[in-house]
């Protein structure tokens, strides 16, 4: 489950708190310790723990934290603020274009999802009364192409392929062309990916964006992979105009180094999360209610 082993963590050192009355600083250093290394076993990035146990501590000790009544409960409340601030505050929508269609282009590595949730995040769209047509620009991987008309169809949604063509620039542009031919108002690129960020990959993005004009590039990246993650959205962002990031898997993730995270190293906001396999199962991320799952 998301976040479950963090969690259990921080609880179990917030109950010691709230079991004290009245907190000590030592009490409060001590706290600010375990949070530290929750985090850190959570795989958050190094800095980012840093960053976030000062300001916790900066506002925590405060008198009037420690001389209020429920001193403990005053610093979750901190800890609580501070975790939907790390993951971005309020939660981030779709940019849509004034001019349809709206262009969304996933990018990624394979493996990460992208597939599954280029057609998920059609069948969101879907349902909010907008007519989603998926591109498959994954020529390189045989089987994509297949994949994605596979789980366009199980969500009724149409799916342009040009078969047997491997010019990912050409499909894109042409998939653009059909949009606007059939009144498609979002279109959803899905790119190929490697095992590994390369040169031809990025190249092939940047050509495909400079064709079609994305409205919005989506990373998709797995939470699972913990900073390895975050380290992949660090390289696609300094390389493409990422809009934000979209955490799969992260129904697996009990640790959250992603997800808490991806924010500060990249400051693109986490828009969606994928929480299973299912291809209902795509949810807009709420920084709030990933806090309240953290803390319980
Ligand atoms: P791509 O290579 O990036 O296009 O990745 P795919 O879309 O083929 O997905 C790889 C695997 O991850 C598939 O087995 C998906 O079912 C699985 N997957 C994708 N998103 C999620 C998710 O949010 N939760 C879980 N549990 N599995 C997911």
């Amino acid at each position: 489950m998301a976040f479950e082993s963090l969690a259990d963590k921080l609880q179990n050192t917030f109950r010691k708190l709230k079991g004290k009355g009245k907190i000590s600083e030592k009490d409060l250093k001590d706290a600010m310790r375990e949070v530290k290394l929750a985090l850190l076993e959570a795989d958050v990035n190094f800095k980012v723990v840093k960053d976030f146990v000062r300001q916790v501590s900066e506002r925590a000790s405060g008198a009037e934290v420690m001389e209020s009544l429920t001193p403990a409960q005053q610093v979750i409340k901190i800890v609580n603020e501070e975790l939907v601030r790390l993951m971005g505050g309020t939660e981030q929508r779709l940019s849509i274009s004034s001019k349809p269609p709206t262009v969304i282009m996933m990018a990624g590595l394979q493996g990460a999802g992208k597939t599954t949730t280029a057609a998920k995040l059609g069948g969101l769209l879907k349902k909010q009364g907008k007519r989603p047509l998926l591109c498959a620009c994954d020529v390189y991987r045989p089987a994509a192409v297949k994949q994605l008309q596979i789980v366009g169809g199980k969500l009724d949604l149409p799916v342009f392929a040009e078969e047997g063509c491997t010019d990912a620039v050409k499909i894109a542009k042409d998939g653009l062309a059909h949009a606007l031919a059939h009144a498609n108002d979002i279109l959803i690129i899905d790119t190929a990916g490697r095992l590994h960020i390369d040169e031809a990959l990025m190249n092939e993005l940047k050509e495909i964006s400079k064709e079609v004009k994305p409205t919005e590039i989506l990373l998709v990246v797995d939470a699972m992979t913990g900073q390895d993650a975050v380290n992949v959205a660090d390289a696609f962002n300094k390389e493409l105009e990422i809009g934000g990031v979209i955490l799969t898997k992260l129904d697996g993730d009990t640790r959250g180094g992603a997800a808490l995270s991806v924010r500060a190293v990249t400051n693109k906001p986490i828009k969606f999360c994928g929480m299973g396999e299912k291809l209902t199962d795509l949810e807009v991320f709420h920084p709030d209610r990933m806090a309240s799952r953290i803390l319980g």
